[in-house]
């Protein structure tokens, strides 16, 4: 049975201060880096927010770009999520070097130390960033063989195994496998209930119609699969334990789990569903770290900002 994810390349257990400093030492480095990112080595996608023209030359003294037409300046941290923030910007990349170099992410009191903000600011920028993870995680579809399977994660009091449990938040997991059942890429949600109607939009919502569902012989997976999906059911029982029949579900649910107690001790339900997206955004980006952090930046770039008062209000 695999009991861990191994990446070709070994992911650093500590990204480190050093290599940070050499790439990003300088304020001015972060913002050559995110203009590029953002609009390209000769601002080849630059467009201007005020007039639409698409022909800028940047100010390195002002570290903006101006519009050739009607000279207005544009920032490259403006309508991302840096947008309008008075952490200065390598504090962000300090943030995203954290969340994709390190296993486990980075909790926000952590965080608040390493760069000297408090808390709330600390908690705000990763929520940002993992709400970055989270949209760009929506943007692709699960297909062929699926295994599918529920867990509970969060909570104080340790759970009893199995569907029934009450304290703890129930998440469905969806995982790819290629033809070698080896795991491609996987799929996360925290859900109110952990029945089939829950479990149908999950499912309908993260893995392609006409793909293969493999599940345990709970009766609501019937119901799953005809949202239009073929069906194979693995028998548990006779002997055999759960954890033999879906070996990648239990290897990804039990490294999710000490993502969860090791890094943030418990997770409130309101926000799960975003330290889930870090976690998969990790997962399915594990065969590509030496881009992990430059598609961070991208996912970055791409979001949609959140302010606090969003991030802070109604469940997620
Ligand atoms: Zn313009």
């Amino acid at each position: 049975m695999p009991d861990e994810i191994r990446p070709r390349q070994p992911i650093p257990k500590n990204p480190d201060v050093a290599s940070f400093m050499r790439r990003f030492g300088e304020s001015a480095a972060c913002v050559a880096h995110l203009r590029e990112v953002r609009w390209g080595a000769n601002l080849e996608r630059f467009i201007c927010p005020d007039c639409g023209h698409d022909r800028g030359w940047w100010l390195p003294t002002r570290g903006q770009v101006e519009c050739r037409d009607c000279h207005h300046q544009t920032s490259p941290t403006a309508g991302t999520v840096f947008h309008g923030a008075r952490v200065p910007l390598w504090k962000w990349y300090w943030a995203m070097y954290q969340e994709a170099y390190s296993k486990k992410g980075i909790a926000a009191m952590a965080l608040a130390k390493q760069i000297h903000v408090c808390y709330q600011t600390a908690w705000t920028m990763l929520q940002k960033l993992r709400e970055a993870m989270h949209q760009r995680c929506q943007r692709y579809l699960l297909q062929g063989l699926v295994e599918i399977d529920e867990t509970y994660v969060g909570g104080k009091e340790p759970g009893r195994p199995g569907r029934g449990v009450e304290k703890k938040v129930p998440v469905a997991v969806a995982i790819e496998l290629n033809k070698d059942g080896r795991p491609r890429r996987i799929a996360l949600r925290g859900l109110k209930r952990a029945d089939a109607r829950s479990l149908t939009d999950f499912t309908t919502d993260h893995v392609a119609k006409g793909s293969c569902l493999r599940t345990d012989g709970w009766g609501g997976y019937a119901s799953v699969a005809k949202a239009g999906y073929e069906h194979e059911v693995v028998v548990t029982g006779g002997g055999k334990k759960a954890v033999e029949t879906l070996p990648w579900v239990h290897t990804f649910i039990g490294n999710l789990k000490r993502m969860i107690l090791g890094t943030y001790h418990s997770v409130s339900p309101k926000h799960l569903d975003r330290y889930l997206a870090a976690f998969v955004y990790r997962a399915n980006r594990r065969w590509m770290e030496a881009k992990l952090f430059d598609r961070l930046v991208v996912a970055a770039v791409s979001a949609k900002p959140l302010t606090f008062k969003d991030l802070t209000a109604g469940a997620k």
